[in-house]
């Protein structure tokens, strides 16, 4: 399927950015709080290249391969990219550099590494603990009680920086449960806030996806990841 052109894509950001502003507003939030980050998996570097000039805050990418290519090519045009796929700790030293911020980041294992290469880098890491409240087995992210622990430990490392919290709410067409999940993200990233860390400051929730955007920030998102809206549906089969 080919990709949204550009007029497209900027009717289509247009679009998210007033609904966004509207849930906002409708929660008592302001607007200007809550970011856009594109989902640009699967996208050219054309796409995402074109799509840099639109009203988005900055990208998030899901595939090492793909942030370093984009990264590398300029694609981004000067505008963030976060990382917000699973992360394989032999691919961390590629990130580091590349990506502001990684915003999934579930494991203490994963931290220990990402500390230890940011370390050797000279660095300090911005990240998102990812949370998973549904506890589905298929699904990335920590239960809350493995939150504490997990921050603990992160709020001792060195070369880390806790920023705040991700999720990624199973698909749920029913709207009030979808809240709910929503709501229940909230709550812990205003609990992990009151624990007082000094290394430790719960600025991002990330979270709202094409489907659930503006009830995440209904519920509290201060950022959402939004690939399908703005480029349209996504091509995962072999490339021509
Ligand atoms: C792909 C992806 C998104 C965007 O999903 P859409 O439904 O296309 O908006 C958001 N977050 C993560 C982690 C993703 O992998």
């Amino acid at each position: 399927m080919a990709e949204k052109n550009l007029e497209q894509m900027q009717q289509a950001v247009a679009e998210i950015r007033e609904r966004m502003a509207a849930a906002a507003r409708a929660a008592g939030r302001d607007p200007a709080a809550v970011q856009l980050c594109a989902a640009c998996k699967t996208r050219t570097a054309e796409t995402i290249a074109l799509s840099a000039g639109l009203d988005i805050d900055l990208f998030g990418e899901n595939h090492v391969q793909e942030l370093c290519a984009n990264f590398d090519a300029g694609a981004y045009c000067g505008k963030p990219s976060h990382f917000i796929g699973h992360l394989q700790t032999n691919k961390i030293k590629k990130v580091l550099g590349r990506a502001s911020l990684i915003q999934s980041v579930d494991s203490l294992r994963l931290l220990e590494a990402i500390d230890k290469e940011a370390g050797k880098a000279n660095l300090v890491q911005d990240i998102l603990l990812e949370v998973n409240i549904g506890a589905e087995a298929s699904k990335s992210g920590v239960s809350p009680e493995e939150l504490w622990p997990l921050l603990d430990a992160a709020a001792a490392q060195e070369h880390i920086r806790v920023k705040g919290l991700m999720a990624i709410p199973p698909v749920n067409d029913n709207d009030d449960e979808n809240r709910a999940y929503l709501a229940r993200v909230y709550q812990l990233f205003v609990r992990a806030g009151e624990r007082g860390y000094s290394n430790v400051s719960m600025e991002t929730l990330s979270m709202g996806m094409s489907g659930d955007y503006e009830n995440a920030i209904r519920e509290g998102a201060t950022l959402v990841r939004i690939g399908t809206a703005i480029y349209g549906e996504r091509d995962y089969g072999p490339k021509a």
